[in-house]
Parts: structure tokens; C-alpha cells; sequence
């Protein structure tokens, strides 16, 4: 599925090729410890300029999920699902994405999921797939 790849920035490039070594990086504060997303310069919570990536677990859960079967391009492949991941580290860490490897109809709010890195030129897309060993804890 062709993307739109995103602009890589000294401050976005950490959380777009951190998948290049297995890693989610996430914006962090050094100065309140607060994690954020998307990456900027400066923290939301304390406005501190001191931040930086921080490598989370890449674990999480489906907070809510969207079945898209509109091929938007031709080569689009449908359906597909747009979730919005809540990360492990802290409540209301949040961002889109997609799932795959799990058919949407088996998709649930709640679902453990774990980070999957899909390489697309010098961009490794997060996406998640279900987390086997926190589905059957
Ligand atoms: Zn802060």
C-alpha cells in the first residue's frame, strides 16, 4: 500500500527510523518525565525545551478502531483497520495507526497489541499486531 511518507525532522526522525533498531521512540521531558506524542520541540505538559526520545516498550492496547473498506487508491488494499493505540507507559500516551495481521471482524477495544515496524524507504511505519503473550496472560 503506497503511504504518503512523513518529513523527517531532527525532531520527528527518532520515532520515524527508530524501528531501523527495533525501538518505539517516544518524545520525553526530561525536566516532568512526561511523554508525548506526536514529537516536538518543546513539552506540552511543562513547556520545558529540554526533550527527547525516549524507547518505550512498543506494547498497548485498542482504545478504538475504525474498519476502512474504501480504496482510496487503486493499489489500496481493503479492508483495513485505523486504531487509535494507547501505550503501555502512560495513560492517554495516544496515537493512530494501523493493525494488521488480525482480521478486522476479530479486532476488540482493549485488544493488547505490541509495536511491528513495516519499512518504507527510510521510514519504519509503527504498526501493531495483536500481543499473543498478553492475550493469553
Ligand atoms: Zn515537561
Amino acid at each position: 500500500m503506497p503511504r504518503k511518507l512523513p518529513l523527517l525532522t531532527p525532531v520527528t526522525a527518532p520515532f520515524w527510523q527508530g524501528g531501523a533498531n527495533g525501538m518505539l521512540n517516544i518524545c520525553c521531558c526530561a525536566e516532568c518525565q512526561h511523554l508525548f506524542h506526536p514529537p516536538a520541540p518543546v513539552c506540552p505538559q511543562c513547556l520545558s525545551p529540554d526533550v527527547g526520545p525516549r524507547a518505550v516498550s512498543g506494547r498497548g492496547e485498542v482504545v478504538s478502531y475504525t474498519v476502512n473498506h474504501q480504496a482510496w487508491t487503486p493499489e489500496t488494499a481493503v479492508p483495513y483497520v485505523v486504531a487509535i493505540i494507547e501505550l503501555a507507559e502512560q495513560p492517554g500516551l495516544r496515537f493512530l495507526s494501523n493493525i494488521v495481521g488480525t482480521a478486522p471482524a476479530d479486532i476488540r477495544i482493549g485488544m493488547p497489541v505490541r509495536v511491528h515496524f513495516e519499512q518504507v524507504e527510510d521510514v519504519w511505519l509503527p504498526l501493531f499486531v495483536l500481543d499473543e503473550a498478553e492475550a493469553q496472560a
